[in-house]
């Protein structure tokens, strides 16, 4: 470590719109492959409160992280500077004008879910894509929605958003949201009268600068609610590519946005009659093969498309009639596949027999078996399953 630092002085508290600025270095130590530069005062926010580190640059080097320990603001740099010197540093405005964007609308929102139905906000991140809110209490569907929608009034009103230091006595007097006991002096924050919560982060000056704020999703978690939430910019490009999905989806449907869920459940109707139909036609096709067999005559079919249900349902359609052992093949897996019933015996013997013939693989238990041949000459499946029967 090296001497002792006078806590860095914060710039963002005082302007969140400060891009650029300069400061004298003083320390500047090696770490790993980079290095850490204290500086006497800084516009980098360091990660913390749910708000990720400012990245940007300086004097000549990258800043690719920025923490904070015991008051001073230390910045993660790709090369070192001379301490002493005064350097020029300038911070990566879009990423955090965006976290501006979630952070004063995580305010409007926590504030409104709060005052609503008295759910306080236990966690808070600023992630990729999603911004995560936790709740201590659960919340219906109706519920967020008119959350959401009372949130963004808030964003519309436009009011300004302050972020201050009270004195004691002022601060003994409000009450405010805090997710700790906060050590030193408390940073308010009052999103437009949504909100009054204590933050050391960065916001927009004024509600509506939020644009818009967007539930993306919400599940039941740890006994609240664990949201996904974008604002701003964001919100803007969830919701546009939402869109474009649901648009995109309602060509195949030949629905537009807002007919979506009419026409899906009108396919899933048509779809579950479909198989209803499918399931009569292959129970009359098993029963027409079987019309040309003896009763207890052993029988091979082939079917020229089907999946193992569609072959089992064939197979026990003509052993319902003849009683005697049937075997249903179609093409598939390496070659062909097979369903083999033998009712009221066991079907695994003359299974094991034709996949030692065919280079088979599959079995069963009991009266059905099924699996795949190497082989697609089904003539010679056939007379070889009747030879064994
Ligand atoms: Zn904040």
């Amino acid at each position: 470590m090296g001497p002792l630092l006078q806590p860095t002085v914060k710039l963002y508290e005082n302007d969140a719109y400060l891009r650029r600025f300069s400061a004298a270095v003083l320390a500047c130590e090696p770490e790993g492959q980079s290095w850490r530069v204290a500086l006497d005062r800084t516009a980098f926010y360091p990660e913390g409160g749910g708000q990720p580190a400012d990245t940007g640059t300086l004097g000549g080097a990258r800043v690719g992280h920025t923490l904070v320990r015991e008051g001073v603001i230390w910045h993660h740099t790709d090369a070192p500077l001379t301490v002493g010197e005064q350097v020029d540093g300038e911070i990566h405005w879009e990423p955090r004008r965006d976290h501006m964007e979630q952070h004063t609308g995580e305010h409007i929102l926590s504030g409104t879910l709060h005052r609503l139905f008295g759910a306080e906000n236990v966690g808070f991140h600023i992630g990729d894509p999603a911004v995560r809110m936790d709740t201590d209490i659960p919340l219906t569907p109706d519920q967020l929605a008119r959350a959401e929608a009372e949130a963004n009034a808030a964003v519309r009103a436009d009011a300004p958003v302050r972020c201050w230091y009270p004195e004691p006595a002022e601060l003994a007097a409000l009450t405010y949201r805090s997710k700790k006991e906060i050590d030193g002096a408390v940073r308010l924050t009052d999103a437009g009268g949504a909100d009054l919560c204590a933050c050391c982060g960065t916001h927009l000056s004024s509600t509506g600068q939020v644009g818009l704020i967007k539930i993306l999703s919400a599940q039941h978690y740890k006994g609240g609610m664990r949201l996904a939430v974008a604002c701003g910019q964001r919100a803007q490009r969830a919701v546009a590519e939402t869109w474009r999905d649901a648009e995109e989806a309602g060509v195949l449907l030949s629905a537009g946005p807002g007919r979506l869920r009419e026409a899906v459940a009108h396919n899933a109707a048509n779809t579950e009659a479909l198989h209803r139909r499918l399931a009569a036609l292959q129970q009359a096709l098993g029963e027409a093969w079987a019309a040309g067999a003896q009763p207890g005559q052993p029988t091979v079919f082939f079917c020229p498309e089907g999946d193992g249900d569609t072959l089992r349902r064939l197979c026990l359609a003509v052993t319902g009639r003849t009683g005697a052992p049937c075997t249903v093949l179609a093409p598939g897996g390496r070659g062909l596949t097979y369903v083999l019933h033998c009712p009221g015996g066991d079907a695994r013997a003359a299974a094991q027999a034709l996949n030692a013939a065919f280079d088979g693989r599959g079995g069963g238990r009991g009266e059905i078996c099924q699996g795949s041949l190497a082989a697609t000459d089904f003539d010679a499946v056939r007379n070889f399953l009747l030879e064994q029967h």
